[in-house]
């Protein structure tokens, strides 16, 4: 893929990296990536990922902009409250960078929208806030041989994990991961809190993880999982270890 000259000069701080370069910036423009949850972690990703040109961005959420939304949810301004997140982040979205195509999806993901959607995209962002919803991912990604990054945000701690058991069936997944739900409301954002800047910290971090799952540069945080807490501001990572009686990824 050629650049025109917009382009050059719009992507010339990236184009300047000896891992992306011309041939890697074709590469994002001619990618799809999945994005589920237009929330707090899903603006920052959704931002980075349309700023850094790739191509499209399928974006799936059924709520509306809430007043409550705006100290974390930075896709979204005061004149957004009570439209629906989708439609506003594709407004957003394609003002920053026309190059980029968003297709919006506002309503809650079935396990029919995966499987018509997935195929077409390259990596899964999970960007949710419910773990119903992060199993019927996860189990989509592995079906549809996707890689998916996930992240969680409480309080001023934040997680990052991303898996490739949709690409090696040695590789752990999400519900490896986290075999039980906990309790519903134990712990959410809505009941607990969260600092807006701590999303953004997840975020900002998955959108990173996706270009790099994207291009194929650097070491993919596959398989690990980073624990990240701001009060401290200490960043950890641990390795995660294949369930093997996983009910998803392990032997049916
Ligand atoms: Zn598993």
């Amino acid at each position: 893929m050629s650049l025109d000259p917009n382009q050059i000069e719009r992507y010339s701080r990236q184009l300047l990296l000896r891992e992306i370069g011309g041939i890697g910036q074709g590469k994002l423009l001619s990618a799809t990536v999945f994005l589920l949850g237009a929330g707090g972690l899903g603006a920052p990703v959704a931002l980075y990922l349309a700023a850094a040109g790739v191509g499209t961005l399928v974006i799936a959420d059924s709520d509306n902009v809430d007043l409550s939304n705006l100290q974390r949810q930075i896709l979204f301004a005061t004149p957004d409250i009570g439209r629906a997140k989708g439609t506003v982040a594709a407004e957003t979205l394609q003002r920053l960078n026309p190059d980029v195509r968003v297709r919006a999806i506002n309503q809650r993901v079935t396990g029919a929208i995966l499987d018509a959607t997935l195929p077409d995209c390259q990596v899964a962002v999970d960007a949710s806030d419910n773990f119903a919803t992060r199993y019927l991912l996860n189990a989509a990604c592995l079906k549809h041989h996707k890689p998916l990054v996930t992240g969680a945000v409480l309080g001023f701690s934040g997680q990052v994990a991303s898996f490739h058991h949709g690409i090696r069936a040695s590789a752990p997944c999400y519900h490896c991961l986290f075999p039980n739900a906990p309790e519903q409301n134990n712990a959410s954002c809505t009941t607990a809190g969260v600092l807006g800047g701590v999303a953004g910290i997840v975020g900002t971090l998955q959108a990173v993880e996706v270009i790099k799952e994207l291009l194929a540069i650097g070491t993919p945080l596959a398989g690990e999982l980073l624990l990240i807490s701001t009060l401290d501001l200490l960043f950890h990572r641990v390795r995660i270890a294949k369930n093997p009686t996983c009910p998803t990824c392990g032997p049916s």
